[in-house]
């Protein structure tokens, strides 16, 4: 009789554990299905526990992805295929007005297939993800260069109606909230639409983005800003919203992008 007591016992332990992990596991898959977290780089649904900060990216993504490795330019961060090169051919010949610039992904398959689906695909849960890594990655460099707020690339107001959301804000705003420095994001404005870059050659790239951006208000009282961008290319977006950073008094600019073009 007593043996079978102590077994009916052991049992409802048995089964109110059950009952209690399957509870468990059905709000888990309540949640991911309601949230479901996607990997960044292939879109593929992560299965992640709800209460994990992290936000996941696949190991198979991660050794696929090129991510930005030395050597880089060391004013730009454009990887270089020369390991002795100090700047890239550019940075050689340009002076850029931004002291130095980091990436974290070379533009290029998974990378540019991730940025483009931010972009256009509604996929802004993935501006964590970017921001966790760039953190992970360039922390201590923020660090160091003593940066006092984050200032998304703007976009154009009508092109913002469009897409409803920019995406270079959404990645500053993570960034911010990982490193507890401010966000501004309505410091620098986008006062002309510039046209699509693609259409245009070097020349006129620049040109059309040099007068591209204002900072609202006249005196930024601030001396050491990050610049945020979902894209580095030639870097002609980039300057055009420092050179207006520096009309306006902040001497140290340094910039952050989550992909970037090969340098030479
Ligand atoms: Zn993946
Ligand atoms: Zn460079």
């Amino acid at each position: 009789m007593r043996e079978n007591f102590g077994t009916a016992g052991f049992c409802g332990i048995v089964e109110l554990g059950k009952e209690h992990m399957r509870f468990n596991f059905q709000v888990q898959s309540v949640l991911h299905l309601l949230y479901p977290k996607r990997c960044p780089l292939c879109d593929r649904v992560v299965y992640t526990p709800f209460w994990s900060r992290e936000y996941p990216i696949c190991q198979a993504c991660r050794e696929q992805v090129e991510y930005v490795r030395e050597p880089v330019c060391k004013i730009c961060g454009k990887p270089l295929t020369d390991e002795r090169g100090e700047l890239c051919q550019d940075c050689a010949r340009h002076p850029h007005a931004f002291l130095q610039g980091k990436a974290l992904w070379v533009y290029r398959g998974l990378a540019r297939e991730s940025v483009y689906r931010l972009k256009y695909g509604n996929r802004r849960e993935y501006g964590l993800a970017y921001a966790q890594e760039l953190v992970r990655r360039y922390g201590d460099w923020i660090r160091r260069s003593r940066i006092e707020a984050v200032v998304p690339i703007p976009l154009h107001r009508k092109r913002r109606r469009q897409r409803g959301y920019n995406q270079a804000e959404i990645i500053a705003g993570e960034i911010g909230r990982l490193t507890g420095l401010p966000v501004y994001r309505q410091l620098l404005v986008r006062c002309i639409p510039t046209r699509p870059q693609k259409e245009l050659n070097d020349r006129e790239r620049k040109n059309n983005l040099k007068k591209a951006f204002k900072v609202a208000g006249n005196k930024v009282q601030l001396d050491h800003i990050l610049l945020v961008d979902d894209i580095y290319t030639t870097g002609s977006t980039m300057d055009g919203a420092a050179e207006a950073l520096r009309k306006a008094g902040v001497s140290h600019i340094y910039a952050l992008s989550v992909t970037i073009g090969r340098g030479y």
